[in-house]
């Protein structure tokens, strides 16, 4: 130790799936070394944190939230637009170009804190968006450490690609990537529409090219995985970006990693990202109906949805397939985020007849991600692949379908059905036609018993053990992501140590 009171400072970029693992390695860096933690996010933002913890009221998890000034509208955003969950995909470039306006606040609390503590933060954990604080951190005498929500094998990727646009070098629409194997091939639709576009001069490019830059100037990145989990993944991203990665996945409530985490263990305490849909007692009721290993889960996400024509063909093959489904579902792609959802964009009578049938439930808003997937009904996930919902689908032995939209979606689908072996991919992006027939076909693959399913399943349950194995600590074990916490806090601590020497 140092022989000060130290403390540490977080910036999350504002979206649901950021702010909240944000929040939980707080807590986690909180618990293990008793450090003050100051989060800091936009107003709204923070009144959400807030809520979400005073869930938990431990000790060890109290966080110091800290508000900077913001103005949605001066940003060309609607009023009380903070976070991405509001936006349409179109938009949301305008929340990441604001968030970058954040950096003169953030020097004002940096500066204010100094003053209040009488030294500078041990650290300043940013997001992979908010590059400009490794400047903030140089100027402020401290060091900076990137935390990159996603996993080891997407983040390689997006940056690579970011960095790289091999897309426009190679003008092909499948291409190899730097950084990775020449066998691992990648596809134009494996990139988001306005990565396909890019070409270093467009406004997504102005923002992620620097902002990606800056964080490689960090000391280290946290990532939010496993070490045993990713090996290849986590092989190319050391190389690429040429710094420590401590992986101190996954960022998950606890009863999501006890031995028997099924519906009889503790309720969970988790965060909603908008007006709650159904109450969690009713989806689980609803699930307690349904043998043990016979429902699949469907969720795009915290914003993504797909398109009127792919939401009817999905809708379709789901009936026609018979198995048992609770959907997470709202407006199409083209309509307002948080609008009514209209009976027109499904089959006729659809959501009667599932309710009648007993054969699917919608959950409007917001369903209760993590006690479906840890309910013993679930048999499979049909996800969009954000990171998030990968690691708390593997964290319970759930293998998925694939149907990636944006971000690096597309590479964690890539990773989950060709490197772990645990998901088949149905379609990607909004543009593709979905036929009924593949959706059911792609359902049964994963879903029914024998074949191809029973391996993948077989396979999930192993990185399920990989996972728990990773934040357990008893007698003779110090789990991977216990030890990836120790190791970057105590290079940070020698580092502090050399920078108040000179
Ligand atoms: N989530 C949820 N209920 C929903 C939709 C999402 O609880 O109806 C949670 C989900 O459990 C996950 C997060 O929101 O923790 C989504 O994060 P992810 O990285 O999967 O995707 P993103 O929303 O960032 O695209």
């Amino acid at each position: 130790m140092t022989g000060l009171k130290e403390y540490m400072v977080m910036i999350p970029f504002m979206a649901h799936g950021h702010l909240i693992p944000f929040l939980d390695l707080a807590k986690k860096i909180r618990q293990r070394t008793g450090f003050a933690i100051t989060l800091v996010s936009t107003p709204l933002n923070v009144k959400y944190l807030e809520n979400t913890i005073s869930k938990d009221s431990s000790q060890e998890s109290q966080i110091n939230l800290q508000s900077l000034p913001f103005n949605s509208v001066e940003h060309g955003l609607p009023p009380n637009t903070e976070n991405t969950g509001a936006l349409s995909l179109d938009r949301i470039i305008k929340l990441f170009q604001a968030a970058a306006t954040l950096e003169g606040p953030f020097r004002r609390l940096i500066a204010e804190t100094i003053e209040k503590e009488g030294h500078p933060p041990l650290c300043i954990v940013s997001d992979i968006f908010v590059g400009w604080a490794t400047d903030v951190a140089k100027d402020f005498e401290t060091v900076n450490v990137t935390f990159t929500t996603g996993g080891a094998y997407g983040t390689a990727a997006y940056v690579s690609i970011w960095q790289n646009l091999p897309h426009r070098s190679s003008g092909k629409d499948e291409f190899s990537l730097p950084g990775f194997p020449d066998s691992c091939r990648f596809h134009i639709t494996h990139l988001h529409r306005y990565l396909q576009a890019a070409d270093g001069t467009d406004e997504w490019s102005k923002f992620f090219q620097p902002q990606i830059s800056k964080s490689l100037g960090s000391l280290g990145w946290l990532c939010n995985t496993v070490e045993e989990i990713e090996p290849f993944g986590l092989d190319v991203l050391r190389k690429y970006i040429k710094l420590p990665v401590w992986c101190i996945g996954p960022l998950l409530p606890p009863q999501m990693l006890e031995q028997d985490s099924s519906s009889e263990s503790k309720s969970i305490s988790q965060p909603s990202g908008r007006e709650a849909g159904l109450p969690t007692e009713q989806c689980l009721e609803w699930l307690d109906s349904h043998p043990e290993c016979s429902v699949l889960y469907i969720s795009f996400g915290s914003q993504n949805t797909i398109s009127p024509s792919q939401m009817m063909a999905l809708a379709m093959g789901l009936e026609h397939s018979g198995k048992p489904f609770i959907w997470a579902i709202r407006p199409p792609f083209g309509f307002d985020p948080k609008g009514e959802f209209r009976a027109e964009w499904l089959p006729e009578s659809f959501e009667e007849r599932m309710a009648q049938t007993n054969q699917g439930l919608l959950v409007h808003k917001w369903a209760p991600q993590l006690e479906i997937l840890r309910h013993k009904s679930t048999a499979a996930f049909l996800s969009h692949c954000g990171w998030n919902s990968i690691m708390e689908s593997l964290s319970q032995g759930v293998p998925m379908i694939g149907w990636p939209l944006a971000a690096e979606q597309g590479y964690n689908s890539k990773l989950i059905m060709e490197d772990m072996g645990v998901g088949v991919e149905l379609t990607r992006g909004l543009q593709s036609t979905v036929e009924k027939e593949h959706v059911e076909r792609v359902i049964n693959t994963v879903m029914e018993k024998g074949g191809k399913g029973e391996e993948m399943k077989r396979k999930a349950v192993e990185i399920r053990g990989l996972i728990r194995a990773a934040v357990r600590e008893d007698e003779g074990h110090k789990g991977s992501s216990l030890q990836a916490i120790d190791d970057f806090i105590s290079v940070v601590l020698s580092k502090r140590k050399v920078l108040t020497a000179s």
